[in-house]
């Protein structure tokens, strides 16, 4: 399991300017995240820390694919993503701005872990459904066995619950 301190950006001894900090998340990530949304990944994020005089920012880019097993034919299948964005680091006991572009530091901390945020940006670059990727021509790219598997399936249900219907509807009017 990789630790997660390889995540920790010391700023404190860092000259002004741009820092950039380059990860790749792979399996072993998410790991350290109790009931992950995601598993499986191969990403690249860029972690550029901007130091100035005034303010302190966190750039975050990440790109890369991640492992979801698809709603429509249940086969596995690697789902694209990309998230970029940008966050302020400011400093203080107590968090007088809230907001979901502001990460609060304490004005004794000297790094910053960012394991968190790149796992928190992944999860929020999943999308709601899942389903395998459109391919050139714009046709779904499903398993078709499986989606005839399925179909086949959900017929033999259908007819299960009409035949207990129709016993239900004899019952009923044999009294
Ligand atoms: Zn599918």
């Amino acid at each position: 399991m990789e630790k997660l301190s390889i995540y920790n950006i010391a700023f404190k001894g860092l000259k002004e300017g741009n820092h950039v900090f380059e990860y790749h998340i792979g399996n072993a990530f998410f790991e350290h995240f109790e009931n992950s949304l995601v598993d499986e990944a191969d990403a690249d994020v860029q972690i550029t820390l901007e130091k100035r005089s005034l303010f302190m920012a966190l750039g975050i880019k990440l790109k890369g694919t991640v492992r979801l097993a698809c709603d429509r034919c249940l086969e596995w299948y690697d789902q694209p993503i990309h998230q970029k964005a940008r966050l302020f680091i400011k400093f203080g006991e107590n968090e007088s701005e809230p907001g979901d572009d502001v990460i609060w530091l304490h004005p004794d901390d000297f790094q910053i872990n960012v394991a968190q945020i790149i796992y928190e940006y992944i999860c929020l670059s999943v999308p709601l459904k899942h389903v395998h990727p459109s391919d050139e021509e714009g046709k779904n790219s499903c398993n078709p066995e499986m989606l005839k598997k399925i179909e086949e399936y959900s017929r033999q249900q259908d007819e299960k619950r009409d035949m207990r219907w129709d016993q239900l509807n004899n019952l009923l009017n044999n009294k």
